[in-house]
């Protein structure tokens, strides 16, 4: 069966590991991502992506290709990271390096976001029109038409998370701007909330003291599954946001399907009647008959993105990208 390396760089955490072409992760290896020096942070994925290769007796030259993804703005017919904000990386040549480190030419760079849209593609058989939403610490979205990825003319296309949903009392977004979905609905979101609802209880504040959590959505989650009346009405909020940012931009879409995928998603249950409620109230008519479900990726979705990615470039790293950047602008 053939296979394809996967290495996630992600904004907490990095993954990287081996996919087979049905998308079963053969092996896989997790580290805290180094957020100083980019080219440090890559030499230190290259270096446990070949403790995977090692532990199954491969080479980098037995793999369909490598994909990568990069936590922010993505030339990926080049193979550059063009921004990443959060940890001021700009202007990096991903693919060259990693293959300089890992001695292959195969290498295809994608937006994390982007490669969970064509995971669930690759793995998922999805071809038609869809929208995948991450919500994770912040909010991020991908859109697929007509079975193709939509990048957009500066790489920038499907930025949901910065879908406004706000205007009577926007909270600051880590885009600068304010009233962002991202802002009001992600993980780093809820945990803001919590502590907010936690400030006005007192003994709410205590119990989550007392068990020594985190302000943060995992905790909210748990609580409002033990009937905690705050925890539940945070979801409701966020679901709402969400269902608002998913109404605006269904209208301009019209995908069949959304896709959730991130820690948030885990917790869907918990707001998705928040969630349509307020979507049917937004988008409009045929807009508005959209299946939202959780993907079927699991976890690992953004790493098997990075092996789909790799998979479809059908080895010759950054070109078939480009060919299917071609294919979008066609
Ligand atoms: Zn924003």
């Amino acid at each position: 069966m053939k296979k394809a390396g996967a290495i996630d760089i992600g904004g907490t955490k990095t993954l990287v590991g081996v996919i087979g072409a049905d998308g079963h992760v053969m092996s896989a290896m997790r580290i805290p991502t180094f957020r100083g020096d980019c080219f440090a942070c890559l030499a230190q994925a290259a270096v446990e992506f070949e403790k995977c290769l090692c532990e199954l007796g491969l080479a980098a030259s037995d793999l369909a290709g490598i994909g990568v993804n990069m936590p922010g703005m993505v030339d990926s017919s080049n193979g550059i990271l063009i921004d990443a904000p959060f940890a001021r990386w700009r202007n990096v040549n991903v693919s060259g390096f990693l293959g300089g480190l890992l001695k292959t030419e195969s290498i295809s760079v994608e937006n994390d976001v982007n490669a969970c849209a064509i995971g669930e593609h690759f793995f998922g058989g999805d071809g038609g029109d869809f929208l995948w939403i991450t919500a994770s610490t912040g909010i991020g979205g991908a859109f697929f038409s007509g079975g193709r990825l939509v990048r957009g003319s500066g790489f920038c296309a499907g930025e949901l998370g910065h879908v406004k949903v706000e205007y009577d009392r926007p909270a600051l977004c880590p885009c600068g701007q304010s009233g962002c979905v991202e802002a009001h609905a992600s993980g780093s979101a809820i945990g803001r909330m919590l502590l907010e609802k936690a400030g006005e209880n007192p003994s709410l504040k205590a119990e989550i003291k007392k068990r020594g959590l985190a302000f943060d959505a995992a905790t909210c989650a748990m609580l409002a599954r033990e009937g905690v009346e705050e925890a539940a009405e945070i979801f409701n909020t966020a679901g709402m946001y969400i269902g608002r940012a998913l109404g605006a931009t269904a209208n301009l879409l019209n995908p069949s399907k959304i896709y959730m995928g991130g820690g948030v998603a885990n917790s869907l249950d918990l707001f998705i009647g928040a969630l349509k409620k307020e979507f049917e109230s937004c988008a409009v008519g045929q807009c508005s008959d959209v299946n939202i479900i959780k993907t079927a990726l699991g976890y690992e979705a953004a790493l098997k993105g990075a092996a789909a990615s790799a998979f479809l470039s059908g080895g010759r790293g950054q070109q078939n990208l480009t060919s299917m950047k071609q294919g979008i602008n066609a």
